[in-house]
């Protein structure tokens, strides 16, 4: 018997050199906070163009860290797409701030819309949460430009685009994932990475309980007693995650190639099909291929045809339910409209796309879709 073929949305790519890598560091007898998350959180800011990196327990702590350095805190509203991973709405509740969401810009390009932010903007709000939604960079010259005007803070969720330096440019900082199934991975961890030289110090500070000085010191003998300036977190990286995403960091604009060629692919076979099908930025390559969206006709049955494709082995996903739809955020904060962000939920598919694929599985992949409809 032949084993059916199974296409998974999204897989990590590990190897030989990753257990090296686990080895050494217990081998080395230190597995906390150390000298390879500083290597990596330099490498990682190095291949970015940037000074310097803050590695993180994951890319939601991050964005908690981030808004709390910034001073974020209660009667501040923020702005914040709604179809995103419900990570930054929840970092921005526990702020004790207001998450306000923001409409996309149009089912074709499902990006946080400029002019649906300023509909939402009131005298309390301090921030915007942009998010670069399936590897396709936000318009941040565009966002600069509205948050100077009127005096708010930008914060890119860059879960979806490791690897695309523009990030941190143009904000006030951005925050990366490395969960399981982003384009890199360390199983989980995230990095931040802030223009700001004393806003940098001030995340550092509160990773670490707002304390003075860091237990890997205190071993070395270069500190014997420290301060608490500031209510921190723990909400640090360690070496073992670090030693995977040093591995993975060399294969990453490797990655983000194969992805954009799988995309290109997906991007051929499905604009040869009679238009049932609709492809978000369709054309657009200019993406770290995170996500494979496609848009369903109106009418499908968006369940059913998941589960069909599951049946051939194919998996697939929504990115994303809206976050305003989810009952904690109905309770909290009501029944809302955002007419695009429903519109493009309710149609959308994510389709299968990582490192590991191949041409033909993209193929696999489409002629299964089309089965299904
Ligand atoms: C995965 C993801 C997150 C959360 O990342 P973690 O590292 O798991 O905390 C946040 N935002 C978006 C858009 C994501 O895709």
């Amino acid at each position: 018997m032949t084993k059916k073929r199974e296409v998974f949305l999204s897989e990590p790519v590990l190897t030989d050199a990753e257990v090296t890598a686990l080895k050494d560091v217990i081998e080395s007898g230190w597995i906390t906070m150390g000298d390879r998350v500083y290597e990596f959180e330099e490498k990682f800011a190095e291949q970015h163009n940037a000074d310097d990196g803050i590695a993180v327990s994951s890319c939601t702590a991050g964005l908690h860290l981030v808004l709390k350095s910034l001073g974020i805190s209660s009667g501040d509203e923020v702005l914040v797409p709604s179809l995103t991973f419900v990570a930054s709405a929840n970092a921005i509740c526990h702020t004790g701030a207001l998450p306000v969401f923001v409409d996309i810009e149009s089912i074709n390009r499902p990006l946080v819309s400029v002019s649906a932010a300023e509909e939402k903007r009131t005298a309390r709000t301090k921030a915007i949460v942009v998010m670069h939604y399936g590897g396709w960079l936000c318009e941040m010259e565009a966002w600069r430009a509205y948050a100077d005007k009127h005096g708010l803070l930008l914060i890119e969720d860059a879960a979806h685009v490791p690897g695309d330096a523009r990030v941190g440019k143009l904000s006030d900082a951005g925050v990366f994932s490395f969960y399981g199934n982003k384009n890199m991975t360390t199983a989980e961890g995230g990095l931040i990475l802030a223009k700001d030289p004393e806003l940098r110090a001030r995340i550092r500070r509160l990773r670490s309980h707002g304390m003075t000085s860091l237990t890997l010191d205190r071993r070395a003998g270069h500190a014997y007693s420290y301060d608490v300036t500031h209510l921190g977190f723990n909400y640090r990286m360690d070496e073992l995650r670090a030693a995977v995403g040093l591995v993975q960091l060399k294969r990453l604009s490797e990655w983000n190639s194969k992805r954009n060629t799988l995309l290109g692919c997906y991007q051929d076979l499905l604009a040869d099909r009679d238009g049932s099908l609709e492809l978000p930025f369709s054309e657009d390559r200019d993406t770290t291929a995170h996500l494979c969206p496609v848009l369903l006709p109106q009418d499908a049955a968006r369940e059913m045809i998941m589960k069909e494709l599951r049946e051939q082995g194919v998996h697939s996903s929504i990115h994303y339910p809206p976050t305003h739809k989810f009952s904690y955020y109905q309770e909290t904060q009501g029944d809302q409209r955002l007419q695009n962000t429903e519109k493009y939920a309710d149609r959308e598919l994510s389709l299968p796309i990582h490192p590991a694929m191949s041409k033909s599985d993209v193929e696999y992949v489409v002629h299964s879709l089309m089965k299904c409809l």
